[in-house]
């Protein structure tokens, strides 16, 4: 089956319906809407099964007949994908809930989610032969970008916040990548990035100015079908900041109806945010489509710093759909639930991961959920990759240079 590879047969834009033919290195519609990608489900149901996926690859190219690449050579793979779904037990337990899962995604190279998505979006740029991309990022998907595009021997520009955490720009470097640090936010960054592109210096990258990182990310939702038995859970926790893997996983549940996988049931798609910049959760709770750039954002959650999704009438839109809900949680608020799970359950969440749990708590008490229904988290990252943010709950008092290297390099 691999050798059949993809069904992709089209583009379409995402808000005004328009197709645009594959094959070719495309940005966003004419209408400014972001671009889908569109398989032929029918053959794929035809030639492809579940239980097919019982020898598939160990990584998110499991999925390739949904997946945009159709040739073997062309895949930039660091192993992305098919990450474990724990059950938190004790952490459960200690909450009253029986059913909670955690999809820890902090096991994905650079460890974070964002290996998925890029790993599709640079083996397309692989495949379709562009050799320059740039990206501006707050934090993990420019680590991704940037082990990527050295993997596959693209030239990676990088345009990050001067505020980035530590471990993403040292990545950065790290790969070769060439970066920028940017006196602003990530949208300062993103509108360098789309000058430059316009100029016709790179193909940009950006959260959903191109295709095929949804794809990437989409294949969370496969995982979980997947690993669940096929039977969705009732409520995903996601923490959101661009809404990828979020509108990616919607779109996967849609696949494998079409394939005869699942059935209707969705679960009910929870958006989480930082109380510091919560766009989403306040155009949901005014009840409008679109939302407003968030003035002044301020977040330890680097994922979470996005003012303005460009896709935040696709989340609102699943978000009502799925029957979901929305929820801001102060930074603190979310270490501190992080903390609870690292020590009961061995799990060392990011701080996007962690304010879910400080979320799914919340929502027990209001009452919005259940405590016996079955829930996922994702853990979109590794607490590893934020030794500022953590430091907030862990200061250490003493303080020499040595102390800090924890004795592992002799200072000059
Ligand atoms: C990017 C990022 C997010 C937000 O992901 P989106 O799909 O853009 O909403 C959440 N957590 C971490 C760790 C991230 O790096």
């Amino acid at each position: 089956m691999l050798e059949e590879m993809t069904t992709l047969t089209h583009l379409e834009c995402s808000l005004c319906g328009r197709r645009h033919e594959a094959g070719r290195a495309w940005n966003l519609c004419g209408c400014g809407g972001p671009l889908l990608a569109r398989y032929d489900l029918e053959s794929a149901r035809a030639s492809w099964s579940r239980e097919w996926l019982a020898g598939a690859p160990a990584s998110m190219w499991r999925y390739a007949p949904v997946l945009p690449v159709s040739q073997p050579a062309s895949i930039v793979s660091l192993g992305e994908g098919w990450t474990p779904m724990i059950r938190a037990r004790r952490y459960g337990e200690s909450i009253g809930a029986e059913n909670v899962f955690i999809k820890d995604e902090g096991l994905n190279p650079t460890a974070s989610f964002k290996a998925r998505g890029l790993a599709c979006a640079i083996s397309m740029c692989r495949e379709l032969g562009v050799g320059r991309v740039a990206i501006g990022s707050a934090g993990n998907a420019a680590s991704a970008a940037a082990a990527y595009a050295a993997a596959a021997g693209i030239e990676a520009h990088i345009f990050m916040p001067r505020d980035v955490p530590q471990a993403n720009y040292i990545e950065c470097m790290s790969y070769g990548a060439r970066v920028t640090l940017v006196d602003g936010l990530i949208s300062d960054c993103g509108r360098i990035v789309a000058e430059g592109a316009a100029r016709g210096e790179w193909f940009e990258i950006n959260t959903l100015k191109e295709p095929y990182r949804i794809e990437g990310k989409k294949t969370m939702g496969y995982e979980v079908a997947e690993q669940m038995q096929w039977r969705l859970p009732d409520a995903i926790f996601y923490p959101t900041g661009g809404g990828v893997g979020l509108i990616g996983m919607w779109k996967a549940f849609d696949e494998m109806e079409a394939l005869g996988w699942i059935g209707p049931q969705r679960p009910k798609m929870i958006v989480v945010q930082a109380a510091g910049c919560a766009p989403v959760v306040k155009a949901f709770e005014e009840g409008k489509e679109r939302a407003e750039f968030w003035q002044n954002a301020r977040t330890i959650s680097s994922g979470l710093r996005v003012p303005k999704p460009l896709g935040d009438f696709l989340i609102l839109k699943i978000v009502r759909a799925s029957g979901g809900t929305c929820a801001a949680v102060e930074d603190r608020e979310a270490l501190e639930a992080g903390a609870r799970v690292c020590r009961l359950e061995g799990i060392f969440p990011c701080p996007e991961g962690a304010a879910c749990f400080a979320a799914l708590e919340r929502l027990f008490e209001t009452g919005f959920l259940r405590r016996e229904e079955k829930i996922v988290i994702f853990n979109t990252g590794s607490g590893l990759k934020y030794p500022e943010a953590w430091s907030l709950l862990f200061p250490r008092e003493s303080g020499s240079e040595a102390d800090r290297l924890g004795g592992l390099i002799t200072p000059r």
